[in-house]
């Protein structure tokens, strides 16, 4: 027997053997199931062979009014589990504003943690786990697309975006003009027949969506790695000026930044990184 509780339930996020004993069992032991969409979950709740359990359907929209519903359910001894139509419940997915009321009236909640595809991206991509954040779905519209791309321009962790097949193309454009260089990935179809796992640069990878239409298809999760570590030295004004000078009237980087290093005591690694951008500037300016 359960104990009266709500029980967030995470279900597989593409292959059917991911559901945990634990989830199986409450299941198999609730007196009600709440779930985003009962017709699509009822597959699934037939596929591990739960049959007959009374199911009330919780949606953003209507979670308020569901709190009343299952609160009463878990004060007469019930146990009521939600599950989501893929994954880990709130992620994404309805249920946070029904757990907010339940905590709230003190009632108890626990989870039974399994599939989340957000993790499972951070976990095949090869990126740092230390710290991480989770956008979540990005913007539709341009503008704050652009705004909210624009902010991790110099993100210290990696971050974890849900994205649409539909939109993956113009959303990588986008990173493409803001951080052309940036290691990025793009996880499809994560524990189904057709995983795929693309670590690239941002332009690369927008370069190879345009190219294989395949990458437009299926579920995607796009992971952008932290920004390159700023150097905490920053080269006197001084030392740049004369940098420029010496590289204006024609000596070798190379040679510049030997002979300021000495001169000023400078690392000459330094200078020799900042003299390139300085050279890139001069190119550019003709
Ligand atoms: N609650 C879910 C979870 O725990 O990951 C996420 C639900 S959200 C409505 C659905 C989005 O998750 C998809 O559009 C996609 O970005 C991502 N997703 C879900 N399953 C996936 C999979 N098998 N492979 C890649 N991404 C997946």
């Amino acid at each position: 027997m359960l104990e009266p509780a709500l029980y967030i339930a995470a279900t597989p996020i593409g292959n059917l053997q991911d559901v945990t004993d634990r989830v199986r069992e409450a299941l198999q032991q609730a007196t009600l199931i709440a779930a985003e969409d009962t017709r699509h979950s009822k597959i699934f709740l037939d596929s591990i062979g739960v049959h007959g359990t009374r199911m009330l359907s919780c949606h953003d929209y209507n979670e308020a009014q569901r709190a009343e519903v299952i609160a009463a359910e878990i004060a007469q001894g019930g146990s009521v589990v939600l599950i989501s139509d893929a994954g880990t419940p709130m992620i994404s997915d309805p249920g946070f504003k029904l757990v907010r009321e339940l905590c709230a009236r003190g009632i108890k909640v626990t989870a039974l943690p399994g599939p989340c595809a957000a993790i499972c991206a951070l976990c095949v991509s090869g990126l740092p786990t230390d710290k991480f954040y989770f956008y979540g779905f990005l913007p539709v519209k341009d503008k704050e697309l652009t705004e909210v791309l624009s902010s991790f321009a110099h993100s210290c962790a990696t971050t974890v975006f849900y994205e649409s097949p539909r939109r993956i193309a113009h959303t990588l454009e986008l990173m493409y003009t803001l951080y052309p260089e940036r290691e990025a990935v793009l996880c499809r179809e994560l524990t189904k027949a057709f995983e795929s796992v693309y670590r690239a640069t941002v332009s690369e990878l927008y370069a190879q969506v345009q190219q294989d239409s395949n990458m437009q298809r299926g579920e995607l999760v796009l992971l952008l790695a932290p920004a390159p570590k700023q150097t905490d030295e920053v080269l006197p004004p001084a030392a740049l000026k004369a940098l420029a000078q010496m590289l204006q009237e024609g000596m070798s980087l190379k040679g510049a930044s030997r002979v300021l290093s000495d001169l000023l005591q400078i690392k000459s690694k330094l200078l020799y990184q900042a003299g390139l951008t300085l050279k890139s500037k001069m190119d550019f300016n003709g």
